[in-house]
Formats: C-alpha cells, structure tokens, sequence
C-alpha cells in the first residue's frame, strides 16, 4: 500500500532550520525522502547543519526581516527545483518583558521576523506555485502562545495570534487553488529559544503546567510537520493543530 506520509520527490523549504525544531522538522522530512533547503542569518552554524542532514540538505543565508532577502532566497531555491512544502519556523522573542517595558524597535523587531516573514515568504512561494499550477503545502510555526496570553512575552504572543489568523485566511483564499496552509501550535519546548528559561526559577512552574509533565522535543514537532505536509493531510487546510503536551488543555 502506498505510503501517505512519503514525501519522496518533494521539495521543501524550511525557514530557521539551522537548529532547533526547524533543524528536527528538516531532518525528519529527509527521512521521508524529500530535498530540503534550510535558511537562517547565521552562515557557519546553518552550513553545518546542512552537511550534517546530508546530500539531499542545503543551506541557504536569508533574513527573514528582510522582504527582499526572501524573494531572492525563493527564486534561487526554485531555480533548484519548484517547491512542494514550505515551513515558516524562522522565530524570535529575544526578551522576556513586561508589555509596559518594550520599546518601539523591540516590537519592530519581533514583528518584522515572526508575522511579515510569515506572510512574505507564503506569498513568494504561493505565487510561484499559482503561475505553475502546482500544489503547495505552507506548515506555519505558531505557538501556544498565539492562544492563550503567557507572561512577558505580549509581542510575541500577539505575532503568534496574527500567525493563526494568516494560516486561515490564507487557507480560505487559496484553497481553490491547490494551496494548503496549516500551522502548528507548539507547547514549550527544548532548544536554544528556551535553554535559559527552563534552567531559570521559572523552569519547574512552566513544566509543572504541563498535563504530560514534561517539555516537548524537536521530534515531537517534527511527526506533526511531516503530516501537514505530506499527502496523507490533503483535505486539511486552515488547521491550527497543538503539539503542547495537553498544555492548551489548561
Ligand atoms: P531557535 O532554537 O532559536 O531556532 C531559531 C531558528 O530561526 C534558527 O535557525 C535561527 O538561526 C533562525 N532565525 C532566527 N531569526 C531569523 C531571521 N531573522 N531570519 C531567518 N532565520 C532566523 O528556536 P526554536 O525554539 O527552534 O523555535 C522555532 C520556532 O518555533 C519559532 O517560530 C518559535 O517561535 C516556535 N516555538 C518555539 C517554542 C519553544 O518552546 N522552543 C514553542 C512554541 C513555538 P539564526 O539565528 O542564525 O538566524
């Protein structure tokens, strides 16, 4: 029987894949047999984790603040091959602070990553795929966060709502034409994002609220992103699936 989850023949770009739950989506989409394009800011760390996913990875410099940067990074990764899946995972909240604290740059910042790469990076694919009459599956990174409010970290909550917003607006729009776009919601999870969080006093309350009672790894993500993607989801768009360890539960 045919496989449903192979995502053989594939491409596939994921943004912010140099490590973290980008890096495990990557690799689990390898796995399944598709080619896949990294992007990240950081050169040294996003060729390593390239060579390190192996012959059918490559690595590709792209700022995500940067509409421009996205455009080129697009057009050079399908003048490799037309793209099949993207995942926007590319994120940043690079300060726990209360609402009252951030300033207009910081707010800015967060912004222009998380929500208008989001959007810029789905309407430089999205619009390739339509001039080629090709389907395309978007699997968008939200968060818990884009749920239910978590404290000192408002900005990024709120680019984590819009992010639910766009994946079914986008999905509502697209749907006609082959396009699905669906997010996932992780819960907390390891990786450099949170190190220092989890280590902090904070650590033990945040796992605490957990029903499963432990944090998530990158692989519990990853099998979410690999359904999304492949074609055993090709009747589900505008979905916005938690992976949160029963979290959103509370
Ligand atoms: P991470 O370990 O910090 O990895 C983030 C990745 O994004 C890195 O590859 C980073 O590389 C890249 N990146 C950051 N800014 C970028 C930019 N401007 N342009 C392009 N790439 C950029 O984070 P993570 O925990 O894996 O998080 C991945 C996604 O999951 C994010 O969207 C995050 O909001 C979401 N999420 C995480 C958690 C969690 O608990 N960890 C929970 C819910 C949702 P460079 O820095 O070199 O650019």
């Amino acid at each position: 029987m045919e496989d449903q989850f192979s995502l053989d023949g594939k491409t596939a770009i994921v943004t912010g894949g140099s490590r973290g739950i980008g890096y495990a989506i990557a690799a689990a989409f390898i796995q399944k047999g598709a080619r896949v394009i990294i992007t990240a800011r950081g050169e040294t760390a996003l060729l390593e984790a390239a060579s390190s996913l192996g012959g059918t990875c490559i690595g590709k410099r792209c700022d995500n603040a940067d509409p421009a940067d996205i455009a080129r990074v697009v057009e050079e990764a399908w003048r490799l091959s037309p793209v099949d899946i993207l995942v926007n995972n590319a994120g940043i909240s690079p300060f726990y602070k209360r609402a009252e604290q951030v300033t207009p740059a910081e707010f800015d910042e967060v912004v222009s990553v998380n929500l208008r790469g989001t959007y810029f990076c789905s309407v430089e694919v999205a619009n390739r795929s339509f001039a080629e009459q090709r389907p395309l599956s978007i699997v968008n990174i939200g968060s818990v966060g884009g749920t239910t409010p978590l404290e000192r970290v408002a900005v990024y909550g709120a680019t984590k709502a819009g992010i639910n917003l766009l994946t079914k607006s986008m999905a509502l729009e697209w749907a006609d034409r082959n396009v699905r776009v669906n997010c996932i919601a992780p819960g907390w999870t390891e990786t450099e994002f949170t190190d220092e969080l989890f280590a902090s006093r904070w650590g033990d309350k945040l796992r605490g609220d957990i029903p499963m009672g432990r944090f998530a790894t990158g692989q519990d993500i990853s099998g979410a992103a690999v359904f999304l993607a492949s074609d055993a989801a090709q009747y589900v768009t505008g979905a916005i699936l938690p992976v949160d360890g029963g979290r959103l539960l509370r």
